[in-house]
């Protein structure tokens, strides 16, 4: 009897460091994952000129009044375009 109360300890006790190491690994992956979720902020968002349409990164892009441009040129003639419009 006494044989078995010692292999459900032993169980009891691989099971808890099982779950232990498991908790390291996933600490471990955490902090892997810190750096690479770096990785994905400089892979931003593609957003596409109002002006012209082309593609650039968030971060290259200018934002102006919630909208994104390739440069500040086309953000400048954007709202050159959107003054330009007759007030009624
Ligand atoms: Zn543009």
């Amino acid at each position: 009897m006494s044989r078995i109360i010692f292999i459900l300890v032993l169980l009891v006790v691989g099971y808890l460091l099982l779950k232990s190491w498991q908790r390291r690994k996933q600490l471990n992956n955490q902090r892997r994952d810190e750096p690479s979720s770096g990785k994905i902020k400089n892979q931003q968002h593609i957003v596409s000129c109002q002006q012209c349409g082309l593609h650039i990164p968030e971060n290259e892009a200018v934002q102006h009044g919630g909208k994104f441009f390739c440069s500040l040129d086309h953000a400048q003639q954007a709202q050159l375009t959107n003054r330009s419009t007759p007030k009624r």
